[in-house]
């Protein structure tokens, strides 16, 4: 069945001429869609002409203060028990630690150079074993196959940057007032 253009007419709760009248009201005797249409407008215009009881805003915007007062004082003591815990832990751990330091401090001054050296050494042999091996592989492979590589990277680069522009720009924005 064609609706039209009753149905553009009950949606847009158009100013009808006597002519439309008639012709809607035909319609709506035989059809069932257009009819649940219009009792669907009816029941919105009047819902609409309820009008929210004086100072309902008002009250309305004061206890959404109230909430976000409370909401930050939660954040805050939240905050507050998650560093004083933490805080709390780290101290249980380290507790030992601290006071085996304390008594000979210059041993553990030698260990702790030992393990900085033992990192900056492994992390020189790691990038000469690194770079060894990237010789090895350009050598091996042949330069167009560096190039798909690259372009690879660089279109997985760049869907990422824009899958983050994209998700930043249609993040929800929060109530504001
Ligand atoms: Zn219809």
């Amino acid at each position: 069945m064609n609706h039209q253009p009753f149905e553009e007419w009950l949606l847009n709760d158009k100013n009808l001429t006597p002519t439309e009248k008639r012709d809607l009201n035909l319609h709506l005797r035989t059809c069932t869609h257009c009819t649940a249409l219009s009792a669907t407008g009816l029941a919105l215009r009047s819902a609409n002409v309820a009008a929210p009881a004086a100072g309902f805003s008002m009250r309305f915007q004061q206890r959404l203060a109230a909430q976000k007062i409370a909401e930050r004082r939660r954040k805050l003591w939240g905050m507050l028990v998650l560093i004083l815990g933490g805080a709390g832990l780290l101290g249980w751990f380290a507790a030992p630690y601290f006071y085996t330091f304390i008594s000979a401090p210059v041993e553990w001054i030698t260990v702790i150079i030992g393990y900085f050296l033992f990192a900056v050494t492994s992390l020189q042999a790691l990038t000469e074993v690194v770079s060894v091996m990237i010789r090895i592989v350009a050598d091996f492979m042949p330069p167009y196959v560096w190039m798909v590589l690259v372009s690879a990277l660089a279109g997985f680069g760049l869907l990422w940057i824009i899958s983050i522009w994209r998700f930043s720009n249609r993040a929800p924005q929060g109530v504001s007032a």
